[in-house]
Order: structure tokens, then C-alpha cells, then sequence
């Protein structure tokens, strides 16, 4: 049985090229820090891919420190960065909406003294008026937003956040964990986080990229404290071996996801919605934020719980997710809870991850798996 993959915002397709390039450079042995000629070999490679990634996220070289993924690069963001302005205030703006990574990094840290205050997120935007409120009422070190939403894939137009910073007068940074949105917005928003933030997190694996790898932009001029200590790799920010190959591998991926990789994508979306839309009528409520990127959507098969739909899909050879693959263990899915989508949407709800290297005649299949699915409907309902 072939696999219908479309759980690509949990970890996408690789792009064959990565792949390839993946494996070459995984036999670069040096270690990139090695003074001798092997050393500072590794060390270009390592140094050109960064220009590569930076020049996708449009900030520079020096603002570009690798990490292990888009979890490390959060726990790296909000826990130097709050400390980093600790002076500013102990208070962390976030919502209940954002990756666990950012979550439980933030409560974390109120052992040591901080305060978390969640914004409302309607639809998985943060609402602006509690956002200013809580700016201008307490002392905050750190604003952390996502870009887009990993559960319906709505953009957060951080210009707009940063602008209700700036007139509310805080000294608090902002951090946007960019991990579902690098690459995936249109070219007039792509500069939106080099622009407007302190610090930014991306990962390979949902760029087409390998698993391991991932980056955080850190704006030039702030020295944010390392999380892992005991090496100066990463201008002092992330210490240990560089891991070459992802790295290589990770701009390898930027530059295979483009503006023709983005309209595929888009295309595809449109037509599984529109096909949903036609064959499953009523049976299906989707949801499409006001703003959003192309490459995931969420949406309800409606009185069939998700984890009925997800084997019942699994047993024809289609991946999808019910929610993020990091709370798919979690009884209820606090993040989508918060946006308001009320009990029967979440019991239901379920995502789509879609590829540029996905085709149309697998989008037929799964719709096709989908309306299967319905005969997995609540009985008397
Ligand atoms: N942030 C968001 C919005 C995500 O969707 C994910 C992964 O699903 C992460 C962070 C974690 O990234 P990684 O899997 O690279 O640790």
C-alpha cells in the first residue's frame, strides 16, 4: 500500500536535493572549529550555507546561530531572551495558542520569579487590544508570538505587534517562533520577522529539510545567553560540534522552496478544499483564517472524532494529524481550545500538511479517504 503523505507541518517530504546534499557532506569528518585546513574547510561550508539561510529570512550571516530545531531555538529565545531583559520586567506575554515549546518554556521560568500572561487568540491571532492592555499595565522583558499557527495556520502580522509595542511604550523584546511561516508567506511579508523582532525560530524539517537541524535569528547587538553552554560555536550561543550535514542540508531546502514551490502549494490547497467542499457538502466545516499560509489548514469531518478518522485514514495508507504532532499524546488539544473553536469542532478536528512534492492525484485520494471516513460518524447523529 503506497503512503498518502499529507502531515507535512509535522515534518515534511524532504527535498531530494537536501537529501543529496545531506549525504555528501556527512562526509565531511573535520571538526569546523580545527584550525588545520580540514577544519577551516568545514568551517566555509558551514559558513555558506548560513548565508544561504539568512539571505532566505532576510537578516544577515552574524543574526543566524543552528541549532537542533525549532524547539531548541524557542527554549533558546525565551529563556535568554527573558533573562537577557530581566530589567525590563519579569512578566512574558504569549498565548495559550503557541507551540508547547514556548508554552512550557515561559512557565518554566516562573520558578525563577517571571509571570506568564496568556493573551486571548481568537482564531489563533492575538487579540491587540489585550495585548496593548497588558503592555501598558505591566512590566513585561518578553513578547513571544508565532508567526503562523501550527493548528490552523493563521498569520500574525507581527508589523502590527510591533507597532502596539512601540506606542505602548514597553521595553520588552519580541520573539516570533517563525517554524510553520519561513518561506511559506508571500513575498512582500517574507522580511516580516528579520524586520520586526528581537529573535526569531525556523526549523529544517518542515522545509524539506532534515530532522535535527533548525536556526535562530538573533537582531544584531543583543547577546543573548547560551542554553547550551561549553563551547563558543555559534558566536557564544549554542555550544557544540556543528552538525554540518542538516546544516547543508537546511540550505539546501531554502533554496528549493520558493515562489513555484509556494504556488504549488496553493494550488493544491485550493483544490482539496474545493473538492471537500463539493463531495463532502455539510459533512465538512473548514477553517480558513482571514490570513494565512497555504501549507496546512484544519478542519472538522463533522460527528467523526478525530482519532476514528485518523485510523480509519491510516488503514487506506493516509497520513493526516488530529493536531500538532508535539500534543498528539495530549487528551485535549489546548491550543486549538483557546481559539475558540468550541468542544464538537475539536473533538473532529483534524489537519492537513500539504508539500510542494505532493501531486493532485494524490489530493484525489484523500478526499477520497476522507469521505470514507464518514461512515465512521456518530451513530444517531
Ligand atoms: N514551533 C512550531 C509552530 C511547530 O509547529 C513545531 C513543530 O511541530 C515546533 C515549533 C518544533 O520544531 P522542531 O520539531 O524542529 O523541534
Amino acid at each position: 500500500m503506497n503512503t498518502i503523505y499529507f502531515d507535512n507541518s509535522a515534518s515534511a517530504i524532504p527535498c531530494a536535493q537536501a537529501l543529496g546534499v545531506f549525504a555528501e557532506t556527512a562526509k565531511i569528518y573535520a571538526n569546523p572549529s580545527s584550525l588545520h585546513s580540514a577544519g577551516l574547510h568545514a568551517r566555509r561550508i558551514i559558513e555558506n550555507a548560513r548565508a544561504k539561510a539568512a539571505a532566505a529570512f532576510r537578516c544577515q550571516s552574524g543574526e543566524l546561530v543552528f541549532t537542533s530545531g525549532g524547539t531548541e531555538s524557542n527554549n533558546t529565545a525565551v529563556r535568554g531572551l527573558a533573562h537577557k531583559n530581566r530589567r525590563a520586567g519579569n512578566v512574558i506575554v504569549t498565548t495559550r495558542a503557541e507551540h508547547p515549546s514556548v508554552v512550557a518554556t515561559a512557565l518554566s521560568l516562573e520558578r525563577e520569579g517571571y509571570e506568564t500572561v496568556f493573551v486571548a487568540s481568537p482564531g489563533g491571532v492575538p487579540d491587540p487590544d489585550e495585548l496593548e492592555s497588558v503592555l501598558k499595565s505591566k512590566k513585561v522583558c518578553l513578547v513571544t508570538l508565532m508567526q503562523a499557527n501550527n493548528q490552523n495556520g493563521a498569520v500574525t502580522d507581527l508589523k502590527k505587534v510591533r507597532e502596539i509595542m512601540e506606542s505602548s511604550g514597553t521595553g520588552a523584546l519580541l520573539h516570533s517562533d517563525c517554524v510553520q511561516s519561513f518561506l511559506k508567506l508571500p513575498e512582500e511579508s517574507a522580511s516580516d520577522a528579520a524586520r520586526f523582532c528581537d529573535a526569531a525560530s525556523v526549523s529544517a524539517h518542515k522545509i524539506g529539510g532534515v530532522k535535527g537541524t533548525g536556526a535562530l535569528f538573533v537582531r544584531k547587538g543583543i547577546a543573548i545567553p547560551a542554553l547550551m553552554t561549553g563551547g563558543e560555536q555559534e558566536n557564544g550561543v549554542r555550544a557544540g560540534t556543528e552538525n554540518i550535514a542538516g546544516i547543508c542540508a537546511m540550505a539546501e531546502a531554502v533554496a528549493h522552496y520558493g515562489a513555484a514551490e509556494r504556488a504549488k502549494v496553493a494550488g493544491l490547497r485550493e483544490y482539496i478544499i474545493n473538492s471537500l467542499r463539493e463531495q463532502l457538502g455539510e459533512n465538512v466545516v473548514i477553517t480558513e483564517p482571514p490570513r494565512h499560509i497555504d501549507s496546512l489548514f484544519n478542519f472538522a469531518l463533522v460527528n467523526v472524532k478525530s482519532e476514528v478518522a485518523l485510523n480509519y485514514l491510516n488503514s487506506v495508507g493516509v497520513c493526516v494529524s488530529s493536531s500538532s504532532a508535539c500534543s498528539s499524546k495530549a487528551k485535549t488539544n489546548a491550543a486549538l481550545a483557546s481559539m475558540g473553536y468550541g468542544a464538537e469542532y475539536e473533538r473532529s478536528a483534524l489537519r492537513i500538511g500539504i508539500s510542494p512534492y505532493n501531486t493532485k492525484e494524490e489530493c484525489d485520494l484523500l478526499v477520497a479517504a476522507l469521505k470514507g471516513a464518514l461512515a465512521f460518524r456518530i451513530k444517531g447523529k
